[in-house]
């Protein structure tokens, strides 16, 4: 059995802190960082066990969709697999059936090498609005909270 860390690993509490960011609605559910006692006797050599793993919840509606998450994580580097809906993903095996106790289907379970467990750097790029966006909604609200609403206000494109 692997030893149980205090902490989880920074590259792993990136991924759920970085979700929270880019979508602060988001369920957190099923996540997940250190083992539970019931979960370390049940699979005592998990990745979580070290903290170089981390359960994100499955939250389509909010916009964390675990099945895109699946794919698009496996062109980061500092994936060492993936489990999600059934599927383990390693770059070693591809894509193939999981035949765990668990089958995902609440959340995506990401297993980080060793080497990365302190780079914390963006695992969402593509979820990242640019900052010009935010500021300019920011821009918009304030003008709008002084003025009376005209039509012209209304902003052609949707923003969150
Ligand atoms: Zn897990």
């Amino acid at each position: 059995m692997k030893p149980v860390a205090k902490r989880a690993t920074p590259a792993a509490i990136a991924v759920l802190r970085q979700a929270t960011a880019l979508v602060p609605k988001r369920k957190k559910a099923s996540d997940g960082l250190l083992p539970s006692k019931a979960h370390i006797a049940q699979n005592p050599n998990s990745d979580h066990n070290t903290g170089h793993a981390v359960d994100l919840t499955h939250d389509p509606h909010n916009g964390i969709d675990c099945s895109e998450l699946f794919q698009k994580l496996q062109a980061d580097k500092r994936v060492s697999y993936l489990i999600f809906n059934g599927l383990i993903w390693s770059k070693q095996r591809g894509t193939h059936e999981y035949t765990g106790p668990n089958k995902h289907v609440k959340h995506l379970h990401i297993s980080i090498k060793e080497d990365c467990a302190k780079d914390t750097s963006p695992w969402f790029p593509w979820l990242e609005k640019p900052k010009a966006s935010v500021a300019g909604m920011a821009r918009y609200l304030a003008d709008k909270a002084k003025r009376k609403p005209r039509k012209k206000d209304v902003p052609s494109h949707k923003e969150a």
